[in-house]
Formats: structure tokens, sequence, C-alpha cells
């Protein structure tokens, strides 16, 4: 592009011949190699003669960003990206702040008390606009323009307001132990979720047995829904590991026993947290199966030995899976969801926080299962993106390689619409046609193939530019 810039040429008048990866490095014979390259370079020029100058079309942006979710990720986005020239929409759907982690009686060792600190500072930052009790009713528009429609309170209030970016943090939901006959769960007899007893815990009088006596054995069973899920929740074993040595400090006696069939402890610090479990006592049994009758615990060791145990209390570790409001919003802000239900990043290695609507992002456990650390460091990679794309006073250049419907050739079939993952593409009812944001568009080329009148042309992918190219590399 520079090369074209500096010869006074339209920059966008060149075309890429890959001779290196697509020749050299894949030819040994030289002479067979430089044939190739021949080819290719006769080819893009006959194809380049055929591309038409374009020209870039700089769009304002709003620098502020809405952020839904207000758990850890939500408000660790919201505090990264707020600033003088910057203001942060933080939605929140229930009467307070926190989310999941609120609930817990303490984070795994090291992880000190943020939540409530991270609370305060949300409430200290004049740049962040909290709204509780609130959902998001109606999104338009795109990276850099979009307009937002907020429902507060029970008189749903509405508030409008405008952003140049969303960043999803909606955290997760626990799976539902009674889905499955295995765990005998009614929620009435001596069987809890893990998250119930983070929350006794936290409480002043501890964690107690309906009869208000302290349990004198507990069965901690690991990956509850796992294979219903198809998927590890990978912090499950880690906040077992903890729930344990609080079970240990409340009475050194107690008799507690963690059924596993495998251990996820990837983190640095787990292994510590395993050796500790093991030398304060907690017994720790590898079964190949599981299933539970009140507090009795039928089990199937690895080497095939089948055996039963009774305890006082049984604690179960529920797969975390995607949030009851997941689809709803997926739908309103256009994004794909994965096979598992959670919302659908960009590519998982290079850029887990993007999605396929650029300007929205996901974080948290909104985005898969994960600790608080992994939460907070998404809602930052998020904001590292914002920050970067959104610089208050400067515009937004948008994809200029995009594709253009011919009026006269279309019909309003609405093929392209149905295929068109970014949904650049909207139904013009009044003209009977369908019409392309260009803001949007990412010249994917998806649409290409989908429209039965020829009417889509996808800029610099032209019929004839291609034909040129490929009849000139194969002369
Ligand atoms: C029993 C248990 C113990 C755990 N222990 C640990 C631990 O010791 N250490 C650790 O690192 N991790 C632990 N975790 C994991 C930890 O809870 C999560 O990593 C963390 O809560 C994720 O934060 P989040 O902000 O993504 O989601 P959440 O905490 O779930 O917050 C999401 C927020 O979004 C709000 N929301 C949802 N939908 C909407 C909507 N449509 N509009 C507006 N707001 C919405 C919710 O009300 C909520 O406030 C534990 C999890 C469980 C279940
Ligand atoms: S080229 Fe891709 S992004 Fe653009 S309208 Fe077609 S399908 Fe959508
Ligand atoms: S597929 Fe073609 S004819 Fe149908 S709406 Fe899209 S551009 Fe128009």
């Amino acid at each position: 592009m520079s090369v074209c810039e500096k010869t006074d040429l339209n920059p966008y008048l060149y075309r890429i011949i890959n001779i290196r990866e697509h020749c050299t490095w894949v030819i040994d014979d030289k002479e067979k190699a430089t044939v190739k390259a021949e080819s290719y370079i006769r080819g893009g020029i006959s194809r380049v003669l055929r591309q038409s100058e374009l020209f870039e079309k700089p769009l304002d942006i709003n620098p502020d960003v809405l952020v839904i979710g207000g758990g850890i990720a939500g408000m660790e986005a919201a505090l990264s990206l707020s600033g003088e020239d910057r203001r942060v929409f933080l939605v929140e759907k229930t009467a307070r702040l926190g989310g999941i982690s609120l609930d817990l009686s303490g984070l795994l060792p090291g992880q000190g008390e943020v939540i409530n600190k991270k609370i305060e500072s949300i409430m200290e930052d004049r740049n962040i606009r909290l709204f509780l009790n609130t959902r998001v009713e109606n999104v338009i528009g795109f990276l850099g323009n979009f307009e937002i429609e907020l429902v507060s309170g029970e008189d749903a209030e509405t508030t409008e307001i405008m952003t140049g970016a969303i960043v999803v943090a909606t955290g997760c939901g626990l799976f539902e132990p009674g889905k499955s006959d295995r765990y005998s769960y009614s929620g009435s007899d001596e069987v809890y979720t893990s998250l119930s007893i983070e929350k006794m815990f936290s409480g002043d009088e501890g964690v107690k047995l309906r009869s208000g006596k302290q349990p004198s054995s507990v069965a901690l069973i690991h990956c509850v829904g796992r294979e219903e899920k198809n998927y590890c929740s990978g912090i499950c074993c880690s906040y077992m590991m903890k729930l344990a040595g609080f079970f240990k400090n409340q009475s050194p006696d107690i008799q507690v026993t963690e059924f596993y069939r495998d251990l996820c402890l990837p983190q640095k610090d787990d292994q510590e947290r395993f050796t500790a479990a093991e030398a304060a006592g907690v017994t720790l049994t590898r079964v190949s199966d599981v299933s539970i009758k009140g507090t009795d615990v039928s089990f199937e060791r690895m080497d095939g030995e089948k055996n039963e145990q009774s305890f006082d209390m049984v604690v179960l570790a529920p797969a975390l899976e995607p949030s009851a409001d997941t689809e709803e919003l997926a739908d309103l802000l256009t994004v794909p969801m994965d096979e598992s239900g959670f919302f659908q990043e960009v590519h998982k290695m290079t850029n887990p926080v993007g999605t396929s609507t650029d300007g929205v992002f996901i974080v948290g456990t909104a985005h898969g299962p994960k600790g608080v650390s992994d939460s907070m460091q998404f809602a930052r990679a998020s904001a590292g993106q914002i920050l970067t794309r959104l610089i208050p006073g400067e515009k937004l250049i948008p994809e200029v390689k995009v594709t253009e419907i011919l009026e006269a050739y279309c019909t309003g079939c609405g093929n392209c619409l149905e295929v068109c993952v970014y949904g650049a593409i909207y139904s013009d009812d009044s003209r009977g046609i369908s019409v392309v944001n260009e803001a949007v568009c990412r010249g994917c080329g998806n649409c290409f193939g989908s429209c039965p009148s020829g009417a889509l042309r996808t800029k610099h992918f032209t019929n004839i530019q291609l034909y040129r190219e490929v009849d000139e590399a194969l002369r």
C-alpha cells in the first residue's frame, strides 16, 4: 500500500503474490518453482489491472462502553475502561454487584479480598454510571456507534445510551443436579450444592446439618454434570480442595472424602493445595462411577472394586453452564453461541474475547468456565482492544473491500441476510431490496454465493477479476 501511495496511485491498486509459501517453500525443483511463480505473477498483474480505486470513509466514533453484568469480570472491565474521556455504563440485572463471587466464603488462597475492593472502586468512580435492576432491551449499530435501550426497575423506566463498544460479562449458571437421578438431589435432605455450602461458610454459623449439629463426615463429589455437559469446568477441583480445608478448619476431626474421576488442577498453586489437603487428612478417592442415595455414596474404584460409604453430608460440585440469558443476548447482539451454549469467540487462541460482531466482546464465565483470575484477565484483554481501537477524538477506518448489492438485480429474497454471520445486511422493505451496511461488512464474501440473481459484488473479488487472474495464471 505504501508503495502505491509513494507513486500517487490509489493505495488499493495492488495485489500481493505469495511466491514464498506457494512456490519456493513447497517446490524443491527451482525450475518448476520459477515457472509457477511466473504464472502467479502474470495472473496477479492481470487481476490488478481490473481492480478499481477504493476510498476509505473515516467514521466518527463514540469512545464510551456498555458493560453488561456486574460480576468480577464486568467490574474489572468497567474499571479498566473508565477514564476522563471515556464513560462506562455498567448494567447489572440484580440489585447488587459482585455476581457469584460475592456468595463465596473466600476465594482460593492467594486470591485475596478482591471482590469487595472492586465494588468500592466502582462506587467511587465518577466515570462509571451504574444501572442496577436493569436489562438491555435493544441494541442497534456497530463498532464505534451502538444505540442501546435499557429498561430498569419494576416500573420499566427506559434509558437510551450510545456507546462505541459492548462488553458482555453475564457470567454462567450451574448445572441443576436434580436433572440427573444419579445424585438423588432434592434440595431438602443433607445433599447440598457447593455454592450453598460456600454461602453457609460465609455466614456466622458455619456449616451445619438441618438438625443444627455440625457434620462429622462429608463427601465432596466432583464433576457433577460433566458427563451431561461433555466438558470439564476447570475450577471445581480447586475450589473443592478449598472447601475441604474450610471443613477441616471448622472441625479438625471431621472425615472429609473427595470423590473424583479426573483431578483438574492446572494452576501454579494447585499442587500446593492438593498436598495441603492430603496432609490435613482429606481422603482422595478416584472413582470410575459414583451415585448417591440419601447420603450413602456408592462408587466404583478405577480397578473395578465396588463400594458404599455413608456420610452425614454430601456436597456436589455442579458443572458451570451457560447462563439463562445467553440465548436472548446472543440474538440481541448477533453473536453466535458455541456447541456448549456459551458465547462463541472469534478465535480460541488469537482473539478469545472478540466476537463476530465487531465491537462486542465476551469476558469472564460468559465465555466459558473459568476462575476469578482468568475472568479478570479476559476483562483486561477486552479493555485493551477497546482502548486501542476507540481513541477519543480519532476516527475509525472501516474495511474498504466490502460487498455491495446492485439494486437493479436484487429481488429482496433475503438469502444473503441468512448467511451473513456479521449481521451486515438488512432488508429495506420500502424498496423491496437488501442493503449492505458497509461499516459492519468484513468483505468475507460468504453472501456472494447465496444470491440467485448475481446482485452481490465484493469489491476486489468480482467475477471478472477472478476469471482474469485464473485465465492468465493457467495460460
Ligand atoms: C461454588 C463455586 C466456588 C468457586 N470458587 C472459586 C474460587 O475460590 N476461586 C476462583 O477463582 N473462582 C471460583 N469460582 C468461579 C468464580 O465464581 C467465577 O470465576 C466468577 O464468578 C466469574 O465471574 P463473572 O463476572 O464472569 O460471572 P458472575 O460472577 O456470574 O457475574 C455475572 C453477573 O452478570 C449479571 N447478569 C447476568 N445476566 C445479565 C443480564 N442479562 N443483564 C445484566 N446483568 C446480567 C449477574 O446477575 C451477575 O451479577 C467458584 C464458582 C463456584 C460456582
Ligand atoms: S461480505 Fe461477508 S460480512 Fe459482508 S455482507 Fe457479505 S457475508 Fe456479510
Ligand atoms: S440474495 Fe441477492 S437477490 Fe436475494 S436479497 Fe440478497 S442481494 Fe437481493
